[in-house]
């Protein structure tokens, strides 16, 4: 899953504002003052588990007593504007939700040029460098050149741009996939709640209550009232192996992949059990996934540059592609974090 338009992904997120860089710290990338100038970006909130219902709070409790280490979620939220109505990943109907689209505002009301609706498909480059930037407005082509140009189509435009224009990505794309498991339980009301309110961290994987709608609307067996529904979310660091051919993604899950999902899937049996919803009650979802990255890892020798050297002098990639390694992990503020620095270099080149 991923986002087209305006915001990206971020207009699907469900407002998880996580840290999560230690991969990009060891290979020395330190972004300690790229998080604190987005934390006084971004309205970061960890005040909303007083809007939880009684169902999310037994589940909290749940995880508590079994010595899961549940952790509030930091949320890109105006707590006050959440009207707990689940729909943070179809679109926040209050606003309440953060999204880039703010920063895009901000930056339009600066001066910015924005154009819409526009696919950009290949780049044209001379001498190492890039002179046009070809996209399609419509059904009409049109061209771009800059003295610099930033690339950041995601994880899964990036690189068809990039292969388009003769740069090959590695086969290590990875995509944090992700399977809910779900116990029926009456009046679970999860369906009225914000979405990942508490995340619980594994080896390999995380937990966090979440609806499922795509099992609840493509999968029959999960055609029982969306209020009945006690669900949880298995978020995995699934291995660096995966590619594009063209804009069709291959990805499989490996063994290690598979065995990690069992494990986080007998746990989340467990945990529903022991919310008093027996086994027969539960329904394991469909396989899906929403953060695809990955595939021009930064490396130590970029630690500096924040440039590959596969890129054209005047290219930078500053979005998922660039992530160096697996994360299983809401993804989005260490993404903006490493723009952040990107952009500061590109200001000082
Ligand atoms: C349902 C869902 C929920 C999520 N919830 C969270 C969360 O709570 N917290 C979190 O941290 N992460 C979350 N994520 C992941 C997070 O939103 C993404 O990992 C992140 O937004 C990726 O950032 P990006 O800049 O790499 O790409 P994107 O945000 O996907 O942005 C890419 C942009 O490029 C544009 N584009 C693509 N191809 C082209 C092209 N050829 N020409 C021109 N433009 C193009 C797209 O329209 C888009 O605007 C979620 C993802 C999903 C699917």
């Amino acid at each position: 899953m991923r986002g087209i338009g305006l915001g990206g992904t971020t207009t699907l997120a469900t407002g998880n504002a996580v840290r999560k860089d230690e991969d990009l710290k060891e290979i020395g990338i330190n972004l300690d003052a790229e998080f604190e100038k987005l934390y006084s970006m971004i309205p970061v909130t960890t005040e909303h588990k007083k809007n939880w219902n009684s169902s999310m709070n037994k589940m909290f409790d749940t995880f508590r007593e079994m010595g899961l280490n549940p952790e509030v979620m930091p949320k890109a939220l105006k707590t006050e504007a959440c009207i707990n109505c689940s729909h943070c990943a179809i679109g926040c109907p209050t606003n309440a939700k953060w999204d880039v689209r703010e920063i895009v505002e901000n930056a339009v009301s600066k001066g910015a040029n924005l154009v819409t609706d526009c696919k950009v498909t290949r780049l044209e480059t001379e001498d190492n460098r890039v002179k046009k930037v070809h996209a399609k407005i419509k059904n009409k082509s049109v061209s771009y050149s800059a003295d610099l140009i930033v690339l950041c189509a995601g994880g899964l435009g990036t690189p068809v741009i990039l292969n388009n224009s003769g740069i090959e990505c590695k086969d290590s794309l990875f995509v944090d996939p992700l399977i809910c498991v779900a116990g029926i339980s009456p009046g679970a009301d999860q369906d009225k709640q914000m979405l990942m309110p508490f995340l619980s961290r594994h080896d390999g994987f995380i937990l966090s209550p979440y609806i499922d709608y795509f099992s609840f609307f493509f999968d029959r067996k999960w055609r029982v009232p969306s209020s009945d529904l006690a669900c949880i979310m298995i978020k995995l660091a699934d291995e660096e192996r995966g590619y594009l051919d063209g804009e069709k993604v291959h990805k499989v899950l490996t063994k290690k992949d598979k065995e990690k999902f069992d494990e986080a899937i007998e746990l989340c049996h467990e945990i529903l059990r022991n919310m008093g919803i027996p086994r027969e009650d539960h329904l394991v979802g469909l396989t899906a996934a929403g953060h695809p990255a990955g595939m021009l890892p930064l490396t130590e020798n970029e630690k500096d540059t924040l440039h590959s050297p596969l890129l054209p002098d005047n290219l930078y990639v500053a979005d998922a592609t660039i992530l160096p390694k697996t994360m299983g992990f809401p993804p989005m503020l260490t993404i903006m974090a490493l723009a952040m620095k990107i952009s500061e270099k590109i200001m000082n080149l």
